[in-house]
């Protein structure tokens, strides 16, 4: 797979922080390059550059970003998330591992504009349900889990376990 990064469209910063805060994090978790939100939201970005500070890796967030030119912009493919989208297994044939993505994830009711520029208006299922989970799933479906457990070189690194909480803070390493 190319490269891969989110549009998030309808971002309310008041109502919506938690949310767009795990779009951003799912993400990045998940194997994305980066994450365009269209209202401006400073508390936003910073918190996502902190995640990236400790964590590693070079995830980059812009809020403020007018989703029109983002998508008029973009070379690659547009692919478009909304319950009323093709069924994910055919969307994802239409996807090469060349492919560079734009994925749009909305907030409130998402312009017909965004589903006439898509390349591909893709469902998570045909139920409604929530940007988080949509996201989480069509990025595992599309890279198999590649990023789960990629090297991100952070300040800190959690070593999996079955039990109990290993952290290795290579911050106190010097
Ligand atoms: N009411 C809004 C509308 O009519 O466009 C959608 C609200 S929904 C909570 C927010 C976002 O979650 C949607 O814009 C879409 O990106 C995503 N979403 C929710 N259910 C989905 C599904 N079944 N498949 C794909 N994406 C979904």
């Amino acid at each position: 797979m190319s490269g891969i990064w989110i549009l998030r469209i309808g971002h309310r910063p008041e109502r919506d922080k938690r949310v767009t805060t795990h779009v951003a994090l799912a993400a990045r978790a998940l194997g994305a390059k980066g994450i365009y939100v269209d209202s401006p939201d400073s508390k936003l970005e910073d918190n996502i550059r902190s995640v990236t500070e400790r964590f590693g890796g070079d995830f980059f967030i812009e809020t403020g970003s007018p989703w029109r030119q983002r998508l008029n912009q973009f070379p690659g493919k547009v692919v478009h998330l909304t319950m009323y989208g093709s069924r994910v297994d055919d969307a994802l044939e239409k996807v090469s591992p060349d492919d560079d993505l734009m994925i749009v994830v909305g907030a409130e009711k998402v312009p017909a504009e965004v589903y006439q520029r898509a390349d591909i208006n893709v469902s998570v299922g045909n139920q409604p349900h929530s940007e988080i989970a949509a996201l989480a799933i069509f990025l595992d479906r599309l890279t198999g889990g590649e990023a789960l457990y990629s090297e991100r070189h952070g300040k800190l690194e959690v070593i999996p376990t079955e039990r109990g909480k290993r952290v290795v803070d290579l911050s106190r390493c010097d």
